[in-house]
Formats: C-alpha cells, sequence, structure tokens
C-alpha cells in the first residue's frame, strides 16, 4: 500500500531526522529488488524498511529477509504489512549498534536498502569494514553521493578509494524526488556495489592504506608533498623523496591518484 495512506491511517508523521523519505513507486522498487538478483537461497539484510514497501518485493525472492528499522512507531505498519512473509524479521534498533556478523553468520548475505541519507558514508564503513561482508549492496544515495562513488583518478575522492578497494561500484538508476513521499530536495541513485573476495590492489594493511589516502586528502587542493607531509607528520621534503620512490610526482594532487598508486605509496611507506 502507499506509504502515505498507511502512514496517515496509523497517524506516524514522517521524520526528517531519520530520513524518512519512503519510496512510493511500484516500477522503481521492482526495479530496485531485480537488480539485487537475489536467489532463493539467499539471506537479505534490509536496513530501514520504512512500511514495508521495497521489503514486499524481497520476500517472495529471498530464503530470509533481516530488516533493521529504528523507529519503532513504524511497528504496527510493519506487522501488518508483513504478516504474509514468514521469511521476514524486523529487528528495532539502530543499524550502527547492530553486530551484523553475529546476527546473519554464517550465511552470506545481500544488503538491499533505501539508506537514510544521513548516515550513509558510516553505513558503508561498517558493512565494506566488516569480517562479515556482504556479497553485494544495493543501495538508494543521493545522487552527488554515487557520482563521488564511482570517481576516477583525476576527480578521485576518499569515498571513492574507500568503496573502490573493496568492491566494484556502479549506478543502476536514477530517481527523482517525486519517486518519494515526503519529496527529498536532491536527486537520488540506485547504486549496485559487487564486494571483491580479494582488494583489487595489493597492501601492507587495510589500516595502513586507509591513514595514507587519509594524509593525502588531509588538505583540499594541495600538491601532494604537502598534504602528505601534514597528514603524515613528516616534513615536505621527506614525503617528497617517499612519494618519488614511489614513481609519483610529488606535486601531484591526491584527486589525481589510481588506487593502485595509492597501494605503491603505501607499501613504499611501510617499508621505511
Ligand atoms: N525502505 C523504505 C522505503 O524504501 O520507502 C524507507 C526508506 S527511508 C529513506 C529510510 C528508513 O531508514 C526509514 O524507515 C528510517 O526510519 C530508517 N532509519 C533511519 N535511521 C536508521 C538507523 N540508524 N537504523 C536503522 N534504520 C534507520
Amino acid at each position: 500500500m502507499n506509504p502515505k495512506t498507511l502512514l496517515d491511517d496509523y497517524e506516524v508523521a514522517p521524520k526528517k531526522s531519520l530520513g524518512q523519505n519512503f519510496l512510493h513507486d511500484p516500477g522503481a522498487l521492482e526495479k530496485i529488488a531485480a537488480s539485487a538478483e537475489i536467489d532463493p537461497q539467499d539471506t537479505v539484510l534490509e536496513i530501514g524498511p520504512g512500511t514495508g514497501a521495497l521489503t514486499e518485493f524481497l520476500a517472495p525472492l529471498a530464503k530470509r529477509v533481516i530488516c533493521v528499522e529504528v523507529d519503532e512507531r513504524l511497528k504496527p505498519i510493519l506487522d501488518e504489512q508483513l504478516a504474509a512473509y514468514p521469511n521476514v524479521w524486523v529487528i528495532y534498533q539502530d543499524i550502527l549498534t547492530v553486530n551484523i556478523p553475529a546476527l546473519i553468520q554464517p550465511d552470506e548475505y545481500i544488503v538491499v536498502a533505501n539508506l537514510p541519507y544521513y548516515i550513509t558514508t558510516p553505513i558503508l564503513s561498517m558493512l565494506l569494514e566488516s569480517a562479515h561482508k556482504p556479497r553485494r549492496m544495493i543501495l538508494t544515495v543521493q545522487w552527488e553521493v554515487a557520482e563521488r562513488m564511482i570517481a576516477k583518478p583525476d576527480d578521485m575522492n576518499q569515498l571513492a578509494v574507500g568503496v573502490q578497494y573493496f568492491g566494484h561500484v556502479q549506478i543502476i538508476n536514477k530517481l527523482k524526488p517525486a519517486t518519494f513521499w515526503p519529496r527529498p530536495n536532491v536527486d537520488s541513485a540506485v547504486v549496485r556495489i559487487d564486494v571483491y573476495d580479494e582488494p583489487p590492489v595489493e597492501v601492507p594493511g587495510e589500516r595502513a592504506f586507509f591513514r595514507v589516502v587519509r594524509a593525502g586528502f588531509g588538505q583540499k587542493r594541495k600538491q601532494l608533498k604537502n598534504s602528505l607531509g601534514a597528514g603524515m607528520g613528516i616534513s615536505h621534503a621527506a614525503a617528497a623523496e617517499l612519494l618519488e620512490q614511489a614513481d609519483i610526482d610529488p606535486r601531484r594532487r591526491a584527486e589525481t591518484l589510481s588506487l593502485e598508486e595509492w597501494a605503491t605509496l603505501t607499501r613504499v611507506i611501510a617499508a621505511q
């Protein structure tokens, strides 16, 4: 049923602070569920089921759907909407406090979520850095965030390096504000991230890699020898030396580096 009608019936007002923009276009919901390529043996984690509009498309495709919803006001609606699906479980908790491996292991899982935009990045970090990563994720995010995720060298950013280190990312669909109720004031995108079994580049350690990347992006539009030097607490000359050893011109800027170049730089730094 239409989310607005349901929320009106149950006298629940959408909360902007929880990123509550509900998708009401059945075509868009069906496309999201289809792009997850769910098999009957799959476990799906849905973050923020809301009124269950997307859940109803996922439940018939999967072995089980585990939903995590922070807003307990939605419980009576979800109880009614999902009553026909015994393979759906809803947990009322903040996703950022859920121990996902404990919830899902030993199964593999797929994440499908029309994300609450205010916590897109923490949710991505939590899932991708977890010891028990999803196999694939279909996420609705702000259009501008999706563009940052798929950025290429010359236009790279920390989010792109972070996501592309863990998986192959592509934009599946663009969603206009009118697809949601209430309407957000930005366009949205459905992105698909296929998580790698192994990272595409060789690094001495994930922590070391992301420390170098953070340092490099620490000062916007500065030459790498300056930003890296400041971020790592070493002189600009020492940073320039490390960059040259990694075959990277110290005058380049962080947004021009490829994943492979960040990995090479991390290996050089770790070898010191
Ligand atoms: N899936 C529904 C749909 O597609 O219409 C609702 C999507 S709405 C953009 C985001 C949902 O995430 C809301 O139901 C909201 O209550 C929930 N949410 C917000 N913050 C959350 C959190 N920290 N943990 C779990 N769910 C959260």
